[in-house]
């Protein structure tokens, strides 16, 4: 099939840092990709206006390339309202208030579909995972957050904020840290990136007898690819966090279970994705040792397949399966 019969859209992934952008078509190729600085702007203009211009020249590139674009998908951080407003954004709080949809429809009249960067990253690794004939898929995202989707019925279940909610912040240990959503012992407070660096400094600053120690005098701060990297050389300290991360990554897993009941639970975001089987396999067996096992037939706990461009493509999928 030649490229201009293949359906295409352009996707935009918009993160606090940078955006990417991208032509995509429907099988989930990737033809053209860029990626801009998101501006650190006090108001939503200058923002909104960078990302135009940057999808505009997609569109010329496309337009050179005999290519029909069927409509731009947009994955943004925090929530939207139910008039479309965004919410929430903790990193681009600028764009708090703004209709990313209309603003493109207004430039671009053409199809535009937005929603959140969970949504986009649960979409991708759905449709464009392989993961054959599931209807019922979770999709957990470990980077600096937790983040949590999931698609019922071939759709994405929208419990609250027109998506799953923020599961990150199911309460996991009661006795645990503060979040920075102002609960405590949330999933995110005990097991995301910026919660595996926290426990690792209060290790070393207790003492623990670490190679953490020379990462941390070194840099001045721990990563959590340190814990990783340390535990893959048996030091104990990184061993006994990692255990610790992946035991209230299952406990939550195992939980949201029994309310939804997936058939594929898909581990992604890039620690996760940097850790591999160091996190998968501890997940899986801490998982299937606590699950109510009704809840948990034929389930497979598997590591993202689409990995870094899983948020473009979840927001290519919004245009190419409008029924999400
Ligand atoms: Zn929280």
């Amino acid at each position: 099939m030649s490229a201009h019969l293949t359906r295409h859209c352009i996707a935009i992934d918009i993160g606090g840092t940078s955006a990417k952008l991208a032509i995509v078509s429907e099988e989930g190729n990737i033809l053209h990709k860029t990626s801009i600085a998101t501006p650190k702007a006090k108001s939503a203009r200058p923002i909104v206006d960078s990302f135009v211009q940057a999808t505009r020249q997609l569109r010329t590139i496309a337009r050179d390339g005999r290519i029909a674009l069927e409509g731009i998908g947009i994955g943004h951080p925090g929530f939207y309202d139910q008039e479309g407003r965004l919410r929430d954004l903790c990193n681009i709080p600028a764009l708090n208030g703004v209709n990313l949809a209309i603003c493109f429809q207004e430039e671009f009249r053409t199809r535009v579909v937005c929603d959140t960067d969970v949504s986009c990253g649960t979409l991708g690794e759905f449709h464009y995972g392989g993961h054959g004939d599931v209807r019922r898929f979770l999709f957990l995202t470990l980077g600096t957050g937790v983040g949590i989707g999931a698609v019922i019925d071939g759709k994405l279940a929208r419990t609250t904020r027109n998506c799953l909610g923020d599961p990150g912040h199911i309460v996991i240990d009661p006795s645990g840290s503060p979040c920075t959503c102002g609960g405590k012992g949330c999933l995110e407070a005990v097991a995301s990136g910026w919660a595996i660096t926290r426990v690792a400094e209060q290790l070393v600053n207790s003492g623990k007898h670490t190679e953490l120690t020379k990462a941390y005098a070194s840099k001045g701060w721990i990563s959590p690819e340190d814990v990783f990297a340390a535990a893959s050389r048996d030091d104990e300290i990184a061993k006994e966090i990692v255990t610790g991360v992946a035991k209230w990554l299952a406990m939550g897993l195992a939980s949201l279970c029994v309310i939804l009941e997936p058939e594929v639970i898909g581990l992604g975001g890039g620690i996760a994705a940097g850790a591999g089987d160091q996190l998968l396999k501890p997940v899986h067996d801490i998982f299937f040792g606590i699950v109510s096992p009704p809840f948990a037939r034929g389930l497979k706990i598997v590591s993202a397949r689409v990995r870094a461009d899983a948020g473009l493509l979840g927001a290519a999928a919004l245009v190419f399966f409008p029924k999400n």
